[in-house]
């Protein structure tokens, strides 16, 4: 759909002066339309769950401080992430953000994969790019005052993965949602910055683009290592860091291109921390007790009972009750409970329209996992333990 609204607006723009022509041409982008055959739902064992943040902003971004790369990344690796993005900004070094973050020496980890990518810093609003290999962000930073239809040209040939960051308050993300692959979900430890994000995203859930969910703490100061800088605006270098939140992602194997295959395909969770269970959501289409799909994937209801299931695997607190959100469409559908233990699990049974769209997601609030190398983000986030992406019946797999 992205690709075609493109077209369509190539289309019209070709046909200023010609009104009846461009009439015929314009078409509602959110009508439900006749789908063609989904693609195979992917393999739900084939794969490896990866944690990371994806919005880090190191010393090569003017508004932060106490930050290297060497710092953000011996950190990542202490708490064991699998992947970070560094995200500077890319108009305090002009755009050049390949001869700036990247080229940093410190720009390199043993454990931790590395994805290139930058924050696309407009008056417009802010979107961060994600890519597995260096890309031409000039590029992209050239056209930031540009038409939709543009800056969707040149991320389409950049190859890029683009996102729109903090979409709401005073930044918010103010380009079309038809030329990014995700939104950041969940922005930073301070929870409270986010129930509008949640809303847009189930807006744009609602009126049929498949659009990934996602985490990034947006941590600009590095944790104070020196008895000097104890003091100085301590409360946010501790309340919010790398992997407030953490942002699971499965990929088909340990690599910066799977990493963002996976984002793109939204077989991904958000976890308040790197400890906090991560929410696991998926689907028993033909009631066999087997399950068919997992979050982000998308296929035709049968009009028969699906069985779905939310798994929360790693840190659960025995005994301690978990509230589990079931929003359907972009609303509550229901609410359900669990018990921590060694396998937190509910299931429930819906049976999605035949005609039309519908997506099912998940909210989960509980007891905070502590995170001891960044103390204040527990009490920040509350009870918000994680959230899963949508899973799909009658998307357009072309939106
Ligand atoms: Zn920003
Ligand atoms: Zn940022």
């Amino acid at each position: 759909m992205r690709l075609r609204v493109l077209a369509a607006g190539l289309i019209l723009m070709g046909c200023i002066g010609n009104p009846a022509r461009a009439q015929s041409t314009h078409s509602n982008p959110w009508a439900p339309t006749e789908l063609g055959p989904l693609p195979p739902i992917a393999s739900l064992t084939d794969g490896v769950w990866l944690k990371g943040d994806l919005h880090l902003h190191s010393r090569h971004s003017k508004d932060s401080s106490n930050n290297s790369e060497a710092k953000i990344i011996h950190f990542a690796e202490s708490v064991g992430m699998d992947y970070i993005c560094i995200t500077d900004h890319d108009n305090h070094v002009q755009g050049d953000v390949a001869h700036n973050t990247w080229t940093d020496p410190e720009f390199k980890s043993d454990s931790v994969l590395l994805l290139y990518g930058a924050e696309w810093t407009t008056t417009r609003g802010h979107g961060n790019a994600f890519s597995a290999r260096p890309y031409d962000h000039q590029r992209l930073y050239d056209v930031r005052d540009q038409r939709d239809i543009v800056v969707g040209a040149v991320k389409k040939e950049l190859g890029i993965h683009l996102s729109a960051n903090h979409p709401s308050g005073k930044d918010h993300f103010g380009f079309s949602y038809d030329m990014v692959d995700s939104i950041e979900v969940w922005n930073s430890a301070y929870w409270s910055k986010n129930a509008n994000a949640i809303m847009i995203w189930d807006d744009m859930l609602s009126s049929g683009r498949k659009l990934t969910g996602r985490g990034g703490s947006d941590s600009h100061h590095g944790i104070p290592d020196s008895p000097e800088l104890a003091g100085k605006n301590t409360s946010q270098r501790q309340a919010n860091y790398v992997g407030t939140p953490t942002t699971w992602v499965f990929a088909k194997k340990r690599t910066l291109q799977s990493v963002v295959d996976a984002l793109t395909n939204g077989r991904v969770a958000v976890s308040a921390n790197p400890y906090a269970p991560r929410v696991e959501f998926y689907a028993d289409l033909d009631q066999d007790g087997k399950m068919d799909m997992m979050m982000g994937d998308n296929t035709k209801p049968t009009g028969k009972a699906v069985t779905f299931r939310v798994q929360l695997t790693g840190n659960t607190v025995a005994g301690a009750a978990y509230t589990i959100h079931i929003v359907k469409d972009g609303n509550p559908f229901n609410t359900l409970q669990a018990t921590g233990g060694k396998t937190t699990m509910v299931e429930f049974t819906d049976t999605p329209n035949i005609v039309g769209r519908t997506y099912y997601r998940v909210e989960v609030e509980g007891p905070p996992t502590a995170y001891p190398q960044v103390p204040g983000s527990t009490a920040l986030n509350g009870n918000r333990v994680g959230l899963s992406n949508p899973i799909y019946f009658n998307f357009d797999p072309n939106f």
